[in-house]
């Protein structure tokens, strides 16, 4: 079996934590290159642009995007244009219209895109969607509470127009709901706390309502010291759900019922791996879609000043 050459563009924490091991572990890809403008990769070919990278000649057959948002359509689009399968990080773009362009781009050239949503893979995820899909859903809570200096330190894009904010931990969250509740949902209204020297939420709360009525509360809070939360709780007609650890775990009646290893960037090359083959896409923008609308119907409220 020939492996999928891949390039790695953006080497900062997440390319390090999880892309690095998932792909060394995947025998379906063979790191050939990784793009940075600081760092590179023991053993591995160095590029600072991925220009200089497309310019050398080395056979790369796929690209894995690990930028923040802002830079990556440009990156994207290159990549598909010179005929590369690229797998885009969450979010998959600034905007809602430059990932269709990359979606007809692709489907224009053959290529396979890959909107990745690596909360999708948690273990609990699949089995709280089977259990939601024979429940009438009551009422819906999403609390999503981190401390941005612990999980996001020095990391200034994020509070820049199109980093996303609070929302760039919270969009996991909303990847998993529209995964896992029967209905879709609309949002009602919200407020957006931004800080008075940024240009991103540093906190959000949202009121959603899905197309039977249940409503959809969410909390969104970058400031959170002491425990952290990235649950998800459902009422329904028979009992009560709740996801926690970032769809982790699976609580049924306060009983937990199913959690399993951290599998979910092996989850996304696997998937990846499995589009190449049968030459398909992945490219489902709805948590991206729910951002959007926040930022389009919430009243903004100006918050104190964050500094690092
Ligand atoms: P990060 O640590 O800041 O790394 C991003 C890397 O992108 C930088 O190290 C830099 O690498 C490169 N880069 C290229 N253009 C850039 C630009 N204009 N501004 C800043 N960096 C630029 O960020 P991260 O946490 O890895 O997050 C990257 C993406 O992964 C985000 O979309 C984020 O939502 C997603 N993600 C992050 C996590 C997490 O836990 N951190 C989890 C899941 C997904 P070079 O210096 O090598 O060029």
């Amino acid at each position: 079996m020939t492996p999928i050459h891949l390039a790695l563009v953006g080497l900062g924490k997440i390319a390090h934590d999880q892309h690095v091991p998932a792909i060394a572990a995947d025998p379906r890809f063979e790191l050939a290159a990784v793009v940075s403008r600081h760092a590179g990769l023991d053993g591995v070919p160095h590029f600072t642009t991925l220009e200089d990278l497309l310019a050398d000649g080395l056979a790369i057959d796929a690209v894995s995007l690990c930028t923040p948002p802002q830079p990556r359509h440009a990156l994207a689009h290159l990549a598909l244009a010179t005929g590369k399968h690229v797998m885009l990080e969450k979010p998959p773009g600034a905007t809602l219209s430059e990932v269709e362009d990359l979606r007809q781009v692709a489907a224009a050239r053959g290529l396979t895109l890959q909107a990745t949503w690596h909360s999708r893979h948690a273990a609990a995820v699949e089995p709280a969607r089977a259990w939601l899909a024979e429940r009438w859903i009551k009422a819906v809570r999403i609390n999503w509470k981190e401390d941005v200096r612990v999980w996001h330190p020095g990391q200034d894009w994020i509070w820049e127009a199109g980093g996303l904010g609070v929302f760039d931990p919270a969009i996991n969250a909303l990847s998993i709901a529209t995964r896992v509740l029967p209905r879709p949902f609309f949002l009602s209204r919200g407020l957006l706390h931004v800080p008075a020297n940024r240009q991103s939420p540093i906190q959000a709360e949202l009121d959603f309502r899905d197309t039977a009525g249940a409503p959809i509360r969410v909390e969104l809070d970058f400031l959170q010291t002491g425990p952290q939360s990235w649950d998800i709780e459902v009422d329904t007609d028979d009992g009560a759900l709740k996801l926690t650890n970032g769809g982790a775990k699976l609580w049924i009646n306060g009983q937990l019922l199913h959690e399993g290893p951290d599998r979910e960037y092996p989850g996304l090359y696997d998937a990846f791996a499995r589009l190449i083959a049968d030459g398909a896409s992945d490219v489902d923008t709805s948590p991206l879609r729910h951002v959007a609308d926040a930022f389009l119907l919430a009243e903004r409220r100006v918050a104190p000043a964050f500094d690092w």
